[in-house]
């Protein structure tokens, strides 16, 4: 057996990257860039009020101003302020090129029989936004790698990059194993469950922004589910599968994928819930036995195979982690894994919620993350801060 951080480095280590394409950017959310984006601009591009106000010379500011125009967001201006001068401005226009400081409007008075203004209020910064003062043109603003996000979109917008290049996505395809299951629109019979996995894994896919392909439920047989997996290996670069992975004897996926002419590269890892999860690659393919238990399977796709499927395209995923106190204490046999204890935040601290084993689904309803508890850990104290995954 393997510990976690094995099966990952492992994981990554048999990543391939994909090819690349070109997408409008206003299709690029949850892709990946694969060109590092420059600016092609000056931002901001010219010297602009960030506040709505007068636009003055600092060295007049003592003085009654007369208002020589009003400049709009947009307007050209070619104005040229003269001592105790000064223009209306709003925000985002363009300054006076001898203008230096910008009064906000809440921060002035008008005399109102002479219609001068006076400044009242005097900050330390400018309310300019200087040319440049962001990014400079042929700047880089994005790098390859970068997961698209929102923000990126709109800095891709600004930057005038209406098409990118990014990474294509891996095609993957969902299979769940097992007699016991039927599909959730049946109603299961007294030895039968529901086939729960297939629909979370493919909307963990789908999280990621991976439209994975659904194939159905393989019954345990040795012979049909090297049928289906031979069928379902050759067109998709990761197969993810459920089920069967244990030492049952009708777990037939680790034999039948060594059958297949995989080559094995782990077949199970020290951490609790989810030590019977397999990762076999062959060429630029790679295959996930993944635990049958939902919560195993959850996790597992969570911490090993997330971070795979971002590497085939070309992104380093990054766990959101917090450290926050354990609300109350922790206290478990030895044991030679790694523990995952599902949890949620309550008040800024740490509380495991109910949890009855890898079985139950329902465990991850109400949890937020997860805490790692390492091997030979039997008790961590209320108020020891731990570190928390979060999902
Ligand atoms: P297995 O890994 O095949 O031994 O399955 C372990 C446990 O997970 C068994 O209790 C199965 O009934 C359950 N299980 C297997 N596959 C699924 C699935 N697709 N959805 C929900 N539960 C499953
Ligand atoms: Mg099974």
């Amino acid at each position: 057996m393997i510990s976690v951080n094995e099966a990952i480095s492992l994981a990554l280590k048999h990543a391939f990257i994909l090819g690349t394409e070109k997408i409008s950017f206003n299709e690029s959310l949850g892709r990946i860039l694969a060109e590092d984006i420059n600016s092609d601009i000056d931002i901001p591009s010219f010297n602009k009020s960030a506040v709505d106000g007068y636009a003055l010379r600092k060295e007049d500011i003592n003085l009654p101003l007369t208002i020589v125009q009003t400049i709009q967001a947009g307007d050209i201006t070619t104005v040229k302020l003269n001592p105790a001068e000064c223009v209306k401005i709003m925000t985002g226009a363009r300054l006076p090129y001898n203008a230096d400081y910008v009064a906000k409007i809440e921060d002035t008075e008008i005399d109102p029989l002479t219609g001068k203004v006076h400044i009242r209020k005097v900050e330390n910064k400018s309310n300019i936004r200087y040319q440049a003062e962001d990014i400079k043109k042929g700047e880089r603003i994005l790098s390859s790698g970068t997961l698209i996000r929102p923000q990126e979109v709109a800095t891709l917008a600004s930057v005038g990059r209406t098409t990118v290049q990014v990474f294509q996505k891996p095609t993957v395809i969902i299979a769940s194993t097992g007699n016991e299951l039927v599909e959730p629109h049946h109603t299961p019979t007294d030895y039968q469950i529901r086939n729960s996995n297939a629909y979370q894994l493919l909307a963990q896919c789908h999280r990621m922004n991976i439209y994975a392909s659904y194939h159905g439920i393989i019954a345990d047989n040795e012979t049909i589910t090297y049928h289906h997996l031979k069928e379902i290996s050759q067109p998709y670069d990761v197969v993810i599968l459920t089920g069967g992975v244990s030492m049952g004897d009708f777990d037939f996926v680790p034999q039948t994928i060594e059958k297949l002419g995989y080559k094995i590269v782990f077949k199970s890892i020290a951490v609790q819930p989810g030590k019977p999860t397999m990762m076999a690659q062959k060429d630029n393919k790679v295959i996930f036995g993944l635990p049958g238990n939902p919560v195993s399977s959850f996790i597992q796709f969570e911490l090993v195979v997330k971070p795979f499927l971002y590497k085939l395209m070309g992104h380093t995923y990054r766990v959101s982690e917090i450290l926050l106190p354990l609300a109350h204490d922790y206290r478990s046999k030895k044991t030679d894994r790694t523990r995952l204890v599902p949890i949620k935040i309550e008040d800024n601290k740490v509380v495991a919620v109910e949890y009855h084993g890898s079985a139950h689904l329902f465990a991850l309803n109400e949890a937020e993350g997860i805490i790692r508890i390492e091997p030979n850990v039997t008790q961590i104290d209320a108020g020891t801060y731990v570190t928390v995954r979060l999902f």
